[in-house]
């Protein structure tokens, strides 16, 4: 991998990183450097409300779009990027420090809505390979709402 490469896929960690939680005007500004599509408002606070917290920093989804536009300006460089785990990387650095606490809290304040989710969905729950994210199954998509994974295996 180049150095320019590199340099690149670091600051947009580092940006994204250091973004106020869900992202702030800095980071938007990245984004729109590189011509990426940020969330929107609606789906942000929807990610924001969802069992998928995260303590600071813009989703790991709209970091990964980032990464898309370097990796199309670097497609030689990129074919040996692992674009899943340094989004996963990413996910593990903004996540609330909670240990074990986390577990037991979890299975404690379930919300009403998160149980009856669940129970609708009994069998066809399907969660993120990548960050453990769960389909909303209320909305259509094939990549993960929250890291951008891919759900499905392409046939
Ligand atoms: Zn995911």
């Amino acid at each position: 991998m180049s150095a320019e490469f590199n340099k690149e896929i670091d600051a947009a960690f580092q940006s994204a990183y250091h973004a106020a939680k869900g992202g702030d005007d800095k980071w938007r500004a990245v984004m729109e450097s590189y011509g990426a599509e940020p969330l929107t408002d609606g789906l942000k606070q929807e990610l924001l409300n969802s069992e998928m917290k995260i303590a600071k920093g813009a989703f790991p989804i709209e970091l990964r779009r980032v990464y898309l536009k370097i990796a199309e300006k670097h497609p030689n460089e990129a074919k040996n990027f692992n674009m899943d785990a340094k989004v996963l990387e990413y996910y593990q650095k903004i996540k609330p420090f909670s240990g074990l606490g986390d577990i037991f809290q979890n299975a404690s304040t379930g919300t009403q809505k998160y149980s009856q989710g669940l129970q609708k969905a009994k069998h066809s729950t399907m969660k993120c390979k990548n960050c453990g994210a769960p389909r909303l199954e209320e909305m259509q998509y094939d990549n993960c709402m929250f890291c951008g994974s891919e759900l499905f295996e392409k046939a």
